[in-house]
């Protein structure tokens, strides 16, 4: 595979954009209530400027430590950049990801929530949360499951005061991502929870259909990943 190159990054991301504006009219939904994230997980921090370059703002990566190495410098000469955790985080990497990340889309347990709960208490740093729900009850995946989802959101939001304003899910490869969608959206809805983060390259019109308010787009912007 060959990297991308800025033009093709630049490219990709005008697509990307002309895909939700559409999918966006076709639900007859507000374009502005959609957020783009790329995600450059893998790609290095020449592929993030080529992105930044081309105006994109919001920004995932799914490893704190991989983000530490492109991001620290990038967020210095951006002050708008707005970076999201999407994968798993270890209570171990909290005060590293507190003091990075604006969005901490993966927020799945008590012990998560009290860590977060006490760093940001210490340093002053407000974060905005989402809570990530394992839509699909999948052993090997992260999330709280769903009938546990309401009681984890007022536990994070009244007991410690987190700014959770959202939910997050990644569906199971080999189902109809539109029902996981669905479930996310009632469950958000019922926890007047404003944001919802689904839908990736595969699926992300999909998604917008559901009510996505952040796609988390990755292959289609930046290119196929090398394995790690
Ligand atoms: C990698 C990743 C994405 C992006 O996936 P693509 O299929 O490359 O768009 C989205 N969400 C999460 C949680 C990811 O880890």
């Amino acid at each position: 595979m060959t990297a991308p190159n800025p033009e093709s990054i630049a490219a990709n991301l005008t697509e990307v954009r002309a895909r939700i504006a559409t999918a966006a009219r076709a639900a007859g939904r507000d374009l502005a209530g959609i957020a783009l994230v790329a995600v450059g997980k893998t790609h290095g921090a020449d592929a993030i400027e080529a992105a930044l370059d081309a105006g994109q703002r919001n920004f995932g990566e799914n490893r704190v430590q991989e983000a530490q190495g492109k991001f620290p410098r990038l967020k210095t000469a951006h002050p708008d950049l707005v970076l999201h955790l999407i994968g798993p985080l270890q209570t171990n990497k909290v005060r590293d990801a507190v003091a990075l990340f604006d969005v901490i889309e993966t927020l799945d347990r008590p012990k998560l929530a009290r860590a977060l709960a006490k760093e940001t208490a210490e340093t002053g740093r407000q974060l905005e949360y989402f809570v990530q729900v394992n839509t699909g009850e999948e052993p090997q995946k992260a999330g709280v499951l769903p009938r546990e989802a309401d009681d984890f959101v007022a536990f994070a939001r009244e007991e410690l005061g987190l700014r959770v304003t959202g939910l997050m899910c990644i569906p199971p490869l080999d189902e109809e991502p539109a029902l996981h969608f669905a479930l996310l959206a009632g469950m958000a809805e019922r926890n007047k929870l404003p944001h919802l983060s689904m839908g990736m390259s595969a699926d992300f019109e999909t998604a917008i259909r559901f009510g996505a308010t952040h796609v988390r787009v990755g292959t289609a912007i930046f290119g196929a990943r090398e394995p790690r």
